[in-house]
């Protein structure tokens, strides 16, 4: 059966105090679901997090990475490094890295390959904008952003990838899709993903919606059969509001 998840992308957000913080209070909030919690801390806090989180069952993700082993690229984090913080886990091709860093299907393939070659696992995003989605275009472009990245993997790879739809047009504006939006999306990747490899792998793969998730529409989101969990930016800032997310499940 395949994996339900929540992660909180914290995005630019939480000093060392206010992660220390966010993290104690989420250790103390009651669990009632059986999902799968991870949160991305920023990159200078992801070693203080590790430590905080080293006996709890909430996992530690990384919001990027580069793709070489190590060299001259001023500001950037391997996953060697990240791995020797205790991060196994990495966001690739988020929508803000696309937009604000020009991350293109060529760099991310590059990304995914190389965290595959490090064992990690990956939460790979796309999604389209809404003047993809105001002509038509949403499909085409999902399915592009996922075949250009992701489809040159072999079968046994897939065991590391989740897959997270994020309409852009959602993102950070309050304006969520629909359950139904939603449902149609997930069910149109999972069917690409067996029309590419087979039904074995697409049944197995974690489908994540995210866009203005909140504890208020959490629940109807992820009732639908092919959500199998969210992406939460906003929401994951509030130990309240992402737990409620998560015991959405
Ligand atoms: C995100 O950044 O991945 C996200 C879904 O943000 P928000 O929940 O704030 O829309």
């Amino acid at each position: 059966m395949r994996k339900k998840i929540v992660a909180g992308n914290w995005k630019m957000n939480n000093d060392l105090v206010a992660t220390n913080t966010l993290i104690s209070e989420l250790l103390k909030k009651e669990k009632t679901s059986n999902a799968e919690v991870m949160i991305a801390p920023t990159f200078v806090n992801l070693l203080e997090a590790s430590k905080l989180l080293k006996d709890s069952s909430i996992i530690v993700a990384a919001q990027n990475m580069h793709f070489a082993e190590n060299g001259a690229y001023t500001g950037e984090i391997s996953a060697t490094m990240l791995k020797s913080v205790g991060v196994n886990t990495v966001i690739l091709g988020h929508s803000e890295r696309r937009e604000y860093f020009n991350e293109a299907d060529n760099l991310l393939k590059l990304k995914v390959d190389k965290a595959l070659e490090e064992e990690m696992k990956i939460i790979f995003c796309f999604g389209e904008k809404w003047e993809d989605r105001s002509v038509g275009n949403h499909f085409m472009v999902v399915e592009s952003q996922i075949r250009n990245a992701l489809f040159h993997l072999e079968d046994e790879n897939w065991e590391s990838i989740v897959l997270a739809y994020e309409p852009v047009w959602a993102i950070g504006t309050g304006q969520t899709a629909s359950p139904e939006q939603a449902q149609e999306m997930h069910a149109f990747i999972r069917n690409l993903v067996k029309e590419h490899y087979n039904s074995a792998i697409s049944e197995e793969v974690s489908i994540l919606y995210g866009g203005s998730v909140k504890p208020e529409n959490a629940k109807e989101i992820f009732g639908k059969n092919d959500v199998d969990g969210g992406l939460i930016g906003g929401a994951a800032l509030n130990a309240d509001n992402f737990i409620a997310i998560v015991n959405a499940f």
